[in-house]
């Protein structure tokens, strides 16, 4: 099995000899303890703080996503070559042509999603697992995460990623995240992390009525495939759509490989 990355490098687990802990909740903001092994983490948890000032300081207020932001161990979703870049806000490769998402836009897009929501989230449909990363965010802010992955090398990438912090209320799927995933409809919220040039009808159809969706979409008549991010509202009386700022992710592909 691939060695996993650990940060900084001399903190091995092995090396420590200290074995993982079980998920456990912290009383009162109800987020999971993700899995840490003893001796490995002030130096990589310094680095998630900054990375929290960051996000700060680029306008995110959500007090919520801000700590799974700041608990999620980023550095385990990308190669040990990386590792040292891990807590910049910067997308990287993950092999395949795909990246690992800046977490700048995952902590926008959740907060977008939670609007200003108090509580946990409750089932979440993600489309584009890659390494699995902003699987782990929701894992915190929600009851359910299903999320879909069109290729099987990261599909599985990302269950061995995930396989270290035990999130029981991950569902990694492999399929075609366009028609969704009917199963655990409805959503209260689905968010893609790739583009197309419009939303399938089938996340609209699955997500619930009350709840939202956030994806990039490839704005009408934009030469060269540019990205703006959509908000869509699925209201009693139909869904209603915002188009926010510019963004880059990869394209929304059909099929599998
Ligand atoms: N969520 C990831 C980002 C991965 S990049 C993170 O945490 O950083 C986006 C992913 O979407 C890629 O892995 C790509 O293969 C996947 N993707 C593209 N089209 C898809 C489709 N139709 N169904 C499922 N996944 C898709």
């Amino acid at each position: 099995m691939k060695q996993r990355p650990t940060f900084p490098a001399r903190l091995e687990p092995q090396a420590t000899g200290a074995r993982p802990t079980p998920a456990k909740l912290v009383s009162g903001i109800g987020l999971p303890v993700l899995n840490r092994p003893q001796g490995l983490g002030m130096d990589s948890a310094a680095h998630r703080q900054r990375l929290v000032q960051l996000l700060q300081k680029q306008g995110v207020r959500d007090e919520a996503v801000l700590a799974a932001m700041g608990h999620v161990e980023r550095h385990r979703f990308v190669d040990s070559a990386l590792v040292n870049q891990a807590y910049e806000d910067t997308s990287l490769p993950i092999g395949l042509g795909q990246t690992i998402s800046k977490p700048g836009v995952v902590s926008r897009m959740i907060e977008l999603l939670r609007n200003g929501n108090a509580g946990k989230l409750g089932r979440v449909l993600e489309i584009g697992t890659g390494c699995g990363y902003q699987a782990a965010v929701l894992s915190q802010l929600a009851q359910e995460v299903y999320s879909i992955e069109r290729l099987r090398g990261l599909h599985d990438k990302a269950r061995e990623n995930l396989r270290h912090f035990r999130l029981p209320n991950v569902h990694l799927l492999f399929g075609d995240g366009r028609v969704g995933y009917a199963q655990g409809a409805p959503y209260a919220a689905i968010i893609a992390a790739a583009g197309g040039e419009a939303v399938p009808q089938a996340w609209i159809d699955q997500l619930a009525v009350g709840g939202r969706l956030v994806a990039p979409v490839v704005r009408d008549g934009s030469q060269g495939g540019a990205q703006a991010l959509l908000v869509l509202d699925k209201t009693s009386g139909g869904v209603r759509q915002t188009l926010l700022e510019a963004v880059h992710f990869v394209p929304l592909k059909s099929g599998v490989a």
